[in-house]
């Protein structure tokens, strides 16, 4: 029940995080009708996030109440042209192509586009994101781009079941966004966990999670 899923949630998630900064909840909303994204937002969902351009310009209509728009999955560059001034946080940019693609695109239209630079914690050959070792370097090209503002950091989670590992590749991410966020007053954002991982997340200092399954239960891919 999507309205229960919500209101539990929302009641699970603490008011803020060990550093004082209060939790965004965005509601991962890919192959889910609008019927659903639109009574999670009438049970209290604020910020959505989709992971496809095509799904995002079908339903972008057809939802109700103003949500804030995050966009969460991998992005091409030749489909940015569509999401331009439609959504509120980039969360996966994580190529420089991308974002100059985005700033381009950006300043064409007379805006400034909110963008996280997500990064491949775990290295996984499967994610993409900037390697760990190159996300400060890959920072300063992108600072440099006049149309985009670097609001902070996101990051996925490998899947596995070590716990120790998981925390601490998460409290990497929080020393790497701690250490860009000393000399960047835009940043605001560490987007990091899911519905599996949510919680560990939160612990090591996320202030920003992407959860659909434990707000619409398993996603049906056929
Ligand atoms: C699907 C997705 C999520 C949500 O995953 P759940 O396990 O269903 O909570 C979060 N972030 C990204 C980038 C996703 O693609």
């Amino acid at each position: 029940m999507i309205e229960t899923n919500v209101k539990n949630l929302i009641s699970e998630i603490p008011e803020s995080n060990a550093f004082g900064e209060k939790i965004t909840l965005v509601a991962a909303v890919k192959l889910q009708p609008p019927e659903n994204i639109n009574r999670a937002i009438a049970a209290g969902i604020t910020d959505i996030g989709d992971n496809h351009v095509q799904e995002f310009r079908d339903k972008y209509a057809m939802i109700a109440g103003n949500p804030r728009r995050h966009f969460i999955g991998h992005l091409q560059t030749n489909k940015v042209k569509y999401l331009i001034g439609k959504v509120d946080l980039y969360h996966s940019v994580d190529r420089e192509n991308l974002a100059a693609e985005l700033s381009t695109r950006s300043a064409a239209a007379g805006i400034v586009s909110d963008i996280l630079l997500q990064i491949n914690i775990g290295e996984e050959a499967s994610k993409g994101g900037f390697l760990y070792g190159e996300a400060e370097n890959a920072y300063k090209a992108i600072k440099k781009l006049p149309a985009l503002k670097i609001r902070g950091l996101m990051a996925m989670l490998p899947l596995s079941d070590d716990e120790s590992a998981l925390k601490a590749l998460a409290a990497r991410m929080r020393t790497l966004y701690d250490k860009l966020k000393a000399g960047d007053g835009n940043f605001e954002y560490l987007s990091m966990g899911m519905s599996g991982d949510w919680r560990l997340c939160v612990d090591a200092g996320s202030n920003m999670i992407r959860t659909g399954t434990n707000i619409f239960g398993k996603r049906n891919y056929n």
